[in-house]
């Protein structure tokens, strides 16, 4: 197992769930954007957002945003440790350093400072930014790239006697990505990690890269905090993240729902079904199973198993409750049945 850190009041690694995280979006300069940002991201979950700190000079807004959100920020910091020591006393809890482009020999002050103020480093090295130097060292393998740049300056954190550590090592490609996370579980079986594919993408094929990557690893009981990299709002790499997490069964978050494909036997339009009751899901205890299915040949028996199930009939749906049927109603019954059903209710007035 690995070891377990805090950054704020979130605990990773250790057993302790697989954390979601992402990224906020807004440049600091707009410090009241990021400050929405973080209260869209934590009302989908979001437990740690990693920040852009080009700069120096964006120190203030940054101690700003720390004080007026309560999710923990990650400082995200290339080329200058001065400008990792300035998150730091900007009051950022973590700080994220690229192995690629930070010079080894320029980073003990930075440690001593993580070491006063107990800030978690994240080594986090990217496939866009490994060096020339990284790339003929691993003779062109860039997974094994990957894993040499995490690694000398995780030795370097760890000859410090500086534990507070994450790793990560993330590739555009999965394939690289699987690799070299393999290599660092395999390397250093004790610090946690964190895991995605970067750059995946819009859209469906960013989803799928991210959850074939992400999920290859976290089958192999690998990572301990993910990022779905998505070109799209960062409440959605959220969402994506605690789905995957979901569908592995390692994390309940919101309503699971079950709804069918539907197929030429289909006997009530399950699209138009689920977007209706989709807006009625939100309140609806975390781990909650809904069903909803188009016919007799899966749809009893699925509705039955969920917590609340829909069985769709030609003219409307049956209702399922705990496995009990409540009854049958008629398509345009439905829009006042269903908020009823889905806030606890099992009489609907007739
Ligand atoms: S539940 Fe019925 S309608 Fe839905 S996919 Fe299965 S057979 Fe088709």
């Amino acid at each position: 197992m690995t070891r377990q850190i805090k950054i704020g009041n979130v605990s990773i690694g250790g057993g302790a769930p697989v954390r979601v995280e992402s990224m906020l979006k807004v440049a600091l300069s707009q410090k009241e954007k990021c400050a929405e940002q973080c209260e869209r991201l934590l009302r989908q979950g979001c437990e740690l957002a990693r920040v852009a700190l080009p700069s120096a000079d964006l120190a203030e807004p940054l101690a700003w945003l720390n004080r007026h959100t309560s999710l923990p920020l990650m400082a995200d910091i290339h080329f200058d440790p001065g400008i990792a020591i300035a998150a730091m006393r900007a009051g950022c809890a973590s700080i994220r350093i690229n192995p690629g482009n930070m010079p080894l020999q320029s980073l003990t002050e930075m440690i001593r400072e993580a070491k006063e103020r107990r800030v978690v480093i994240r080594v986090g090295a990217n496939g866009g930014s490994l060096s020339a130097r990284q790339l003929t060292e691993a003779e062109g393998d860039r997974a094994a790239a990957l894993f040499l740049a995490v690694k000398e300056q995780a030795e370097l954190l760890l000859e410090q006697d500086f534990h507070d550590i994450i790793l990560s090592a993330k590739s555009s490609s999965v394939g690289d990505t699987v690799r070299a996370n393999t290599f660092i579980a395999r390397a250093y079986p004790g610090l946690p990690l964190h895991i995605g594919v970067t750059e995946a993408g819009p859209g469906d094929g960013g989803i799928v890269k991210s959850a074939v990557g992400i999920a290859s690893l976290l089958e192999q009981g690998i990572g301990d905090t993910l990022r779905v990299s998505l070109t799209d709002e960062p409440e959605r790499e959220v969402r994506v993240g605690y789905e995957i997490l979901k569908a592995l069964g390692l994390r309940t978050h919101g309503v699971d729902l079950i709804s069918c494909p539907t197929c030429g036997r289909r006997r009530a339009d399950v699209r138009k079904l689920v977007s209706l009751i989709e807006p009625m899901l939100s309140g609806l205890p975390d781990g909650t199973t809904v069903a909803v299915m188009g016919c007799e040949v899966n749809g009893p028996k699925e509705a039955r198993g969920a917590h609340l199930g829909i069985a769709g009939t030609p003219v409307g749906a049956v209702l399922f409750k705990e496995g009990v049927v409540l009854g049958e109603y008629a398509f345009e019954e439905l829009p006042k049945i269903l908020p009823v059903f889905f806030g606890g209710g099992t009489h609907f007035g007739e």
